[in-house]
């Protein structure tokens, strides 16, 4: 009975598993998440996604750039690592390195093929995967090839589509009005933990449990506030969280820190509101 498996989105469902530095602990031990910038002229989605996930507590953020992106980025990041990454090729070699533990991949790459090889390119590596906005479309005509993909390794992959990201990687599921149902079967299809964003954003996960949310934030609805959700969500999985808990756990604590900001919130403030919010759960 898949009722029993549906929760609401409360740090009762993942409080207990949410990861908090130890005194014996140093950066490495919080783990290193890495997003793939856009290119030059599209480097913004990717900052927001960087300093999300260093908000939400990774020891170590980096920033998987084009060499001509370097110098954009270069002027606005302080504590982010900036590491070259020329092609899908360049972006593998990077990757293979195993103690990164999460990537984001999406936010300002661009729709097209390039975007899909890069895809691969972190799909065939050790670390949690995190799937947004392009790294979505890009797959539009050709979803097996992503779901043979994630099929194939072990490690995490989530993927934060909106509604119409949702209906290009699922069309036949787009249409059914229940939206515990469509993400719970496009969860088990994809093989990853989707996250189906709205006011009533729904979790779930490939082994059938899912969570709604109820901790409404209509101030969320402004441009970039899903890139800080997918830098959140590697934030914490390169922390090693549970990966159902971890994207539950995103969600709320996105959705809490525009509440507690109020209105007026642009995604930059996100953030910067992330200490109030753990400061109520540490
Ligand atoms: P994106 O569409 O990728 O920019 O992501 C938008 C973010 O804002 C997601 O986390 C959505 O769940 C959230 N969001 C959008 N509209 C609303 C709304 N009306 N109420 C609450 N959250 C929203
Ligand atoms: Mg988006």
């Amino acid at each position: 009975d898949l009722s029993i498996r549906l929760w609401h989105n409360h740090p009762s469902l993942w409080h207990a598993v949410l990861p908090l530095p130890g005194v014996e602990g140093h950066k490495y031990a919080r783990g290193h998440a890495v997003v793939v910038s856009g290119p030059a002229h599209a480097t913004g989605a990717a900052r927001l996604a960087a300093r999300a996930a260093l908000r939400a507590g990774a020891g170590l953020v980096s920033m998987a750039a084009e060499e001509d992106a370097i110098p954009t980025l270069s002027a606005h990041l302080t504590a982010i690592m900036i590491k070259k990454a020329d092609g899908s090729d360049g972006l593998a070699e990077l990757i293979a390195d195993t103690r990164l533990n999460a990537v984001v991949i999406g936010p300002g790459a661009g729709v097209g093929e390039a975007t899909c090889e890069r895809v691969m390119a972190c799909l065939n590596s050790e670390a949690a995967v995190v799937l947004d906005a392009d790294a979505v479309t890009s797959f539009k005509e050709h979803p097996a090839r992503l779901f043979d993909a994630i099929a194939a390794r072990s490690a995490p992959v989530f993927t934060t589509p909106h509604a119409g990201e949702f209906s290009r990687l699922f069309p036949d599921l787009a249409e059914d009005e229940n939206k515990v149902e469509k993400t719970r079967r496009a969860a088990e299809r994809a093989g990853a933990v989707v996250i189906l964003k709205g006011a009533d954003t729904v979790v779930a996960a490939p082994d059938g449990r899912a969570a709604i949310s109820a901790h409404d934030a209509p101030w969320l609805a402004t441009a970039g506030t899903g890139d800080v959700l997918a830098g959140m969500i590697a934030g914490l999985a390169a922390q090693r969280m549970p990966a159902f808990e971890a994207a539950c756990a995103a969600v709320w604590m996105h959705a809490d820190a525009a509440r507690r900001f109020g209105p007026g919130l642009i995604s930059e403030d996100l953030p910067e509101m992330l200490p109030a919010v753990w400061s109520e759960l540490a």
